[in-house]
């Protein structure tokens, strides 16, 4: 068990008027009495706002509401706030409420892509089950804004099952995300439950959990939780780090267990202006998260959901934040940078440009330094045609049980066994004139 410190010890005997041992660390004890209040968080944190900025932060909470565990809040440096990670990513601010013309609701289309309820069925070959409604804390940088603050709530057994029922019937899925809310918000027989009964599915492969419990509530990774998910491997973590300051000794306490439970642990982080937007931090966070064996996964460019205009960053910062990293430390630290389509067309990656040039037989590349280099292709290359056909070719490699697929997108325009030659966009001016003269003729 970490030691407290002093402000986690003096905000806890403000909560419950004498500080219990124990109860700081207890994960349910730190939900029940997150901070949902403006005044609240002023009398924990001695911050004091003056009357006209209480009111626009009033007016904000009631559209955005707030949550914050006494742990997260304890992070907070309370002698510069305003600038401070911690307090940008919990505390309301008023420029939440200036709203663009350009935002939307549900930028990622989840809910136009739900063949069930709490499911999202984006990709070919994998779903997001969003099984909780619950989060530890509110960030205000959240992507599923126009969620936050609905009614707190769990989905029941039968709701579950309709989103069971449907990867059941759908074997293309053979990986499952758990996501939210939080997933680990459930208690620890519910979750046993439903990692239970995705277990039951032959095709499904891999579960994946989504949590930012590590983050804002370490404390929630006990051990029972962890003897429930190391019985339903493989099993996959992705957290939510966003700044160096969030690694704790509580969070680094708790990222071991679940390391030690033989999870592999990955982390996304959503490009924050104001919070994270600096190649030094960044770096900082990287090294930060390799150290406590969490692999980088995903550096996402802020979304476009109503009230977060505040946060975004241009693509150039991303790009610039990447350039710093690639080649400059090990490769396992850095993160693959992505936009998520507005629209539902999922993540796109985007990276610097090295791939400079390029003729019939060479290739030219620079490197991280800015050293332009050549790299000398084949004189002669027997193209591989391929019509699938693994039986008649000579690279047999026993494929047996290699899943066969029906290439889609850019990797179908590639397929020698594909016929088609064009992806054409559905509303294009060009073909809709195309029909147009069809039907004239
Ligand atoms: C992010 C996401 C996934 C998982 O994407 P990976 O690139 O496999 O990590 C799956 N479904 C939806 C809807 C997503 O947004």
């Amino acid at each position: 068990m970490t030691m407290l410190s002093n402000r986690q010890k003096e905000i806890a005997r403000q909560i419950s008027g004498a500080h219990v041992a124990g109860q700081w660390q207890d994960w349910r004890w730190q939900h029940r009495h997150a901070v949902r209040s403006i005044a609240d968080f002023e009398k924990l944190t001695g911050i004091e706002f003056a009357c006209d900025e209480r009111a626009q932060l009033e007016q904000t909470v009631s559209h955005f509401p707030l949550s914050i565990t006494p742990y997260y809040l304890s992070l907070i440096d309370t002698s510069d706030c305003h600038n401070d990670p911690v307090f940008r990513q919990a505390f309301p601010s008023p420029a939440e409420l200036v709203m663009h013309a350009y935002e939307m609701t549900d930028p990622l289309a989840e809910e136009e892509d739900s063949p069930a309820p709490h499911i999202t069925h984006r990709y070919p070959d994998r779903v997001l089950f969003h099984i909780s409604n619950v989060c530890a804390m509110y960030c205000r940088h959240c992507t599923r804004k126009r969620k936050v603050g609905d009614v707190d709530f769990i989905p029941d057994k039968a709701t579950i099952q309709q989103g069971l029922a449907y990867i059941r019937a759908t074997p293309q899925i053979r990986d499952v995300l758990l996501s939210g809310g939080d997933p680990f918000m459930l208690s620890d027989d519910y979750l046993d439950w439903i990692l239970t009964e995705l277990r039951y599915i032959p095709h499904v492969e891999i579960i994946r959990i989504g949590t930012r419990t590590p983050v804002v509530l370490p404390y929630r990774i006990t051990e029972s939780l962890v003897e429930v998910l190391r019985r339903h491997h493989p099993l996959w973590i992705n957290t939510h780090f966003n700044h160096p300051r969030e690694i704790t000794t509580s969070s680094r306490a708790a990222l071991a267990r679940l390391a030690d439970a033989g999870i592999p642990l990955g982390n996304q982080t959503v490009l924050l202006a104001g919070v994270n937007d600096c190649p030094r931090i960044m770096r900082r966070l990287v090294h930060k998260l390799v150290q406590n064996r969490v692999r980088p996964y995903y550096l996402y460019q802020c979304d476009l959901s109503k009230g977060l205009s505040h946060f975004r960053t241009p693509v150039g910062k991303g790009i610039e934040i990447v350039e710093s990293l690639i080649g400059h430390t090990s490769g396992l630290a850095v993160p693959t940078y992505v936009i998520d389509a507005p629209g539902g067309g999922g993540k796109i990656p985007v990276m610097p440009n090295y791939l400079i040039s390029w003729s019939t037989n060479k290739v030219i590349l620079r490197n991280y330094e800015g050293v332009i280099t050549t790299y000398k292709e084949p004189d002669s290359y027997e193209p591989i045609f391929c019509d699938r056909k693994c039986d008649d070719c000579t690279l047999q490699l026993k494929l047996d049980d290699a899943d066969e697929c029906r290439a889609t997108g850019i990797a179908q325009l590639l397929s020698d066994a594909d016929e088609r030659i064009t992806l054409v966009p559905e509303s294009l001016e060009r073909m809709e004139r195309r029909d147009e003269e069809m039907q004239g003729a």
